[in-house]
């Protein structure tokens, strides 16, 4: 089973409404296998963050079972779960979430402290991925000094810290201007063209299309593969 990286069998998860429930996942069963760019897409509330933010181990399920490279993960202790999301999952998200008080460098290396990587090696790391990403000249800066498109080179810089084999991007071009987009979209694709999985919620019908070897679409909370 190496070449399956997610495996997840009738997933469930719900919310606390009032006195009701917002159902966000309903019997969600499927299958990602390593190196796939499956893209995920529905309608504003279907529950697309929901399983983006469960595939990254983040949600605690109501019901179901959830393998992450073969191991399951439902019964996991909250630092467990923190072991295992930092090091097999990089977040991307739409509003970027860098920590406005630290330069782009200090956010590229937080992953790395988290993991307990030495402080010398972090910064190396944290550097050559900056660069990577094309912002050579901007590592000094702080998030409010940069741009949207530069933000978000930030944060995959930052989700590639840990040199995760998943990358989880939530409408990572939601808050660009196409061309910002566009840039976003190239570097993701050079992450799959490495081997990586990458999963991605998107909008945008065309960006799907373009980029995803697999298009999951969710309504209501009930999976549909297209
Ligand atoms: P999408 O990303 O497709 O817009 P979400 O996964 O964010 O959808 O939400 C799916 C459903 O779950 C919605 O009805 C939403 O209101 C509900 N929901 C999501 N997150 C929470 C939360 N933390 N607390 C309560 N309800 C939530
Ligand atoms: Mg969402």
């Amino acid at each position: 089973m190496r070449d399956i990286i997610i495996q997840a069998r009738e997933l469930n998860k719900s919310y606390p409404k009032g006195k009701q429930q917002a159902i966000a996942l309903r019997a969600a069963t499927f299958k990602i296998r390593r190196g796939e760019f499956v893209a995920i897409m529905g309608p504003s509330g279907s529950g697309k963050s929901t399983l983006l933010y469960t595939i990254g181990c983040l949600v605690r399920l109501t019901g179901g079972q959830y393998w992450l490279e073969g191991r399951e993960i439902t019964q996991l202790s909250e630092r467990e779960l923190a072991q295992v999301r930092s090091r097999y999952v990089g977040f991307v998200f739409q509003s970027f979430h860098l920590l406005p008080g630290l330069s782009a460098l200090r956010n590229v290396e937080l992953p790395g402290l988290y993991n307990q990587q030495a402080r010398r090696t972090r910064r190396d790391r944290a550097r050559q991925l900056l660069e990577r990403v094309g912002l050579a000249e901007r590592m000094d800066h702080r998030p409010a000094e940069l741009s949207g498109g530069e933000s978000q080179r930030v944060a995959i810089a930052r989700a590639l810290m840990n040199d995760p084999p998943l990358i989880l991007a939530d409408e990572p071009t939601g808050n660009l201007d196409s061309a910002n987009g566009q840039l976003i979209m190239e570097l993701l694709q050079e992450l799959h063209r490495e081997g990586r999985t990458v999963m991605m919620v998107t909008h945008d019908a065309e960006i799907a299309r373009r980029n995803a070897d697999r298009i999951l679409n969710i309504r209501d909370g009930v999976l549909v593969e297209k």
